[in-house]
Parts: structure tokens; sequence; C-alpha cells
């Protein structure tokens, strides 16, 4: 009988410009890692908390109402009405509220660890959906776009009616540098940067996107890491949200100027993302976008890194 699994889920960045809520890339930059165990410790039906216990020393909530993984246990406790206790040890890695899908790696590892512990054999689709509750207790609302790439690896495509999910291998040559300013980011910055995107939005700049979009879908289909990058621009939730990241203008123009193929924020920011080839001459672009950062008195940390393959489940 399994009683302890572990589980690392890859970091991700959400939207990739046009594909706001829908689109996800999984990163091997950064790995959560969560341990799973059994306790003796018995649930009781009127105190739905109990049972359920967060170790870790990362600065993340330990109450597992406030925490992504603590709930998604409890959905899935619930679910499959599960008495005993659960004990989740959590060691961040992926830097939380950075825009790097801190918080979908922890739920995304909590749903996969909870269904090998429990031999639940759940599919895909059905874990994207519990980690997906978790992502409430970050940003408010439930969306797929992280926890279905840190679950999958690679990239994936959300769609919410009906639900499903579709993951495309990444071009073998797609490289991504990252810049993630020194910055305090407020408690609620998914919160925040969500209520800044316009209600309505203009038919011309729809098709922009759509088109984006499309030709994003189109890139990861036939592995063309150009077409995905001059793809990257979206003329809806990034104009929206540039001047909550000082300095962003600057780092996109200096990184599309030393080579890029694309630049925007990586999902609710404040991380900036560029897109390039393996070809290229990364240093040169992670030092611009530092450059850029630098140019508002904010320092950074740049990180070049490549598409994850998805999790790893160790019992
Ligand atoms: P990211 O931009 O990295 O996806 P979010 O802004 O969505 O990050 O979420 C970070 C917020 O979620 C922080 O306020 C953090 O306290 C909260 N949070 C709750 N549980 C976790 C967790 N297990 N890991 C990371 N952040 C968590």
């Amino acid at each position: 009988m399994v009683t302890c699994v572990n589980v690392r889920a890859p970091s991700s960045t959400a939207n990739l410009g046009p594909g706001f809520d829908v689109f996800g890339l999984a990163l091997d930059a950064f790995y959560d890692k969560i341990t799973l165990s059994k306790t003796n410790k018995s649930i009781t039906t009127n105190r739905p908390w109990h049972g359920i216990r967060i170790l870790t020393t990362d600065n993340i909530p330990k109450n597992p109402q406030q925490n992504t993984a603590g709930l998604v246990i409890k959905a899935m406790k619930q679910k499959f009405k599960i008495k005993s206790g659960i004990e989740i040890k959590i060691k961040k890695d992926v830097p939380a509220g950075f825009g790097m899908g801190s918080s979908a790696a922890s739920a995304a590892a909590a749903a996969l660890a909870f269904n090998k512990l429990f031999n639940l054999k759940l599919d895909n689709k059905t874990l994207i959906k519990y980690a997906g509750i978790g992502e409430k207790a970050s940003a408010g609302t439930i969306h797929y776009d992280n926890v279905a790439a840190s679950l999958l690896g690679g990239f994936v495509v959300v769609k919410t009616k009906p639900f499903d999910v579709i993951r495309l291998e990444p071009p073998k040559d797609l490289v991504l540098c990252l810049a993630i300013p020194q910055l305090k980011v407020p408690k609620k910055k998914t919160m925040i940067s969500r209520s800044v995107i316009p209600k309505t939005v203009k038919l011309s700049d729809l098709t922009v996107n759509l088109s984006n979009a499309a030709n994003i879908v189109t890139g990861f289909l036939t592995k063309d890491s150009e077409l995905i990058g001059r793809s990257i621009q979206d003329v809806i939730v990034e104009p929206a949200r540039k001047h909550l990241i000082p300095g962003f203008s600057k780092v996109k123009n200096n990184a599309l100027n030393a080579g890029a193929l694309g630049v925007t924020i990586s999902g609710a920011g404040p991380s900036v993302i560029a897109f390039c080839k393996k070809s290229q001459n990364l240093k040169k672009i992670g030092k611009s976008m530092e450059k850029g950062f630098n140019s508002v008195k904010v320092n950074c940390d740049i990180i070049i890194c490549k598409p994850s393959t998805g999790p790893k489940i160790r019992t």
C-alpha cells in the first residue's frame, strides 16, 4: 500500500500574448515539490479542514483554506470520501506571485499526488479540473491555463465551454528568456491585474488577437518557433496591464532589438518573457532585458529555460 507520494511539477507561463486564459506553456525553470502522506488522524464531516495539514518553510499560506494545494486536497477528499488525514509537505521553487504559475504548480502537484496516493486512476482532464479549484485561493477565480501546463507539460490550449484541453509538443529549438523583476508583489496581484482588463473589446482588436492566437497554435503544430515568436502579440490585455510593470516597454523593446522573436508579460506579470530560438544570442537578449529593468532602478533575475516535459511522480 502506498502511504506517501512525491511529485514535482513545473513552473509555467500563461497567455503567451493573445491567448488570455487559454494558452499555457510549461517551463523547466523551476519545480515545486509536494510530498503527500496519509496520517491516521481521521476527518469529521462537520470540520472539513480537520485532517489536512500543510508543512512548509516557504512564504506561502500554511492554512489549507488559503493554500492552492490545500484547496485541491479538500475537494478531492470530499469527492472520493477519503477519511484519513493528509499531510502536505510543500517545497517551493517557483517564485510565488511573479507570473510563473507558482500557485498552479503546487495545485497540479497536489492533484497528481492525491490521485496516486489513493490509486484513483483519474484522467488528465479530471485532474486539471481539480487542480483548477486551487487557483481560487490565489486568483479569486478558477482558471486552468497554468494548471493544465503544469500537469501535462508542453504547450496547452484550454477550452472552457465545453471543457477540454489540448496538449501540443513544443518545437525542440524553442527557448525562453525570463526576466523576473525584484519587485514587492501585492498579495492579491492576480486579482489586481485582472481588474484592469477591459470588459469589452473592439472587433478589430479581437481580429488581431485571434489571428495571432491561431498562428501560435499553428506554430506549435508545425514546430515553427519563428511563427510562434512573431505571433506573440497582444493588443488587448498587454496594453491594459503594462503600466503595472515598471520599465515594461523598455524591457520588451530591448529584447526585440537584441533579436528576441516575441516578448510579452508572463501570465499576470510582473515577469517578462521573451520567445527565442536556441541558435540566438540568448545571453545578449537576457542582458538587454536586465538593462531595461535597471533603467527604472529595478533589479531582475534572468533565467534562460526550455519548455518542460511535465511533472514527475515518485512513490
Ligand atoms: P503566480 O503569478 O506565480 O501564478 P499567483 O499570483 O497566481 O502566482 O499566486 C500567488 C499567490 O497565491 C500568493 O499570494 C500566495 O500566497 C498564494 N498561494 C497560495 N497557495 C500557494 C502555493 N501553494 N504556492 C504559491 N502561492 C500560493
